[in-house]
């Protein structure tokens, strides 16, 4: 018996922190689909492909392979046999990543190994469409979000910490830009599964967050 909790909600609202968290307590599979999609976008850049170009994009598929492996430091992505996840994260990768997945066919590839990684394994599964779309039977769905404000703030933080330069206001645009593509898009848009829950974490602590969620869960075999 496998199970799945799956969280999904806008950019920085903390889900990738608390998702490994719950999975490390349960000794679950972390899995980030924002990384395959953030692979993908990497593909173009390098390969000079235009995002707006669908068909460009879509003729290009079958030469991407995402392969999703498993170490110490948690889930790698592997492009075409190169672990990426260092170069997945940068500013230019997270602007063109929510264009690029607009796209139905690069929807249904990672649609795709989400589900056969969810097949074989107990995972908490983070997204914009996982509770909606890549797993609609999931044991447990889980809305997280936080106001705007609170969003950026912590990216803010996160990047001045990590030494890098950062502007607030820009982060915030960043953030509104990126969450307005995702909730307008046609296909698999983010939003709330009608049998999730929503958590709002502005006021939480990322522990507060994973022992509510933890509950939730419980809850769902009751
Ligand atoms: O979660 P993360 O910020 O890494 O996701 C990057 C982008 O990938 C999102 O802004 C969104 O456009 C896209 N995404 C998606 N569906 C998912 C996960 C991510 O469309 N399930």
């Amino acid at each position: 018996m496998t199970y799945q909790i799956a969280i999904d909600g806008p950019a920085g609202a903390g889900k990738s922190t608390i998702a490994k968290k719950l999975a490390r307590t349960l000794g679950w599979i972390y899995v980030d689909t924002g990384a395959m999609y953030r692979a993908v976008a990497l593909f173009c850049i390098r390969g000079g492909i235009d995002i707006r170009d669908e068909e460009a994009i879509v003729n290009a598929l079958p030469g991407i392979d995402i392969d999703i492996i498993y170490n110490d430091e948690g889930q790698q992505v592997i492009l075409n046999g190169e672990n990426v996840n260092g170069f997945i994260r940068t500013e230019e990768v997270s602007a063109i990543t929510s264009a690029v997945s607009a796209y139905g066919p690069v929807r249904a590839k990672v649609d795709e190994i989400s589900r056969s990684i969810a097949a074989r394994n107990s995972v908490v599964m983070d997204g914009r469409d996982i509770g909606t779309t890549v797993l609609p039977d999931a044991t447990t769905k889980i809305f997280l979000t936080a106001s705007v404000e609170e969003r950026a703030n912590r990216r803010y933080k996160e990047y001045i910490e990590k030494g890098i330069e950062a502007d607030l206001e820009e982060i915030k645009a960043d953030i509104e830009k990126r969450d307005e593509n995702d909730r307008n898009r046609e296909i698999s848009p983010l939003r709330q599964a009608d049998d999730a829950v929503l958590v709002d974490s502005s006021f939480m602590s990322i522990d507060e967050v994973v022992e509510e969620i933890l509950e939730i869960h419980r809850g769902s075999f009751l």
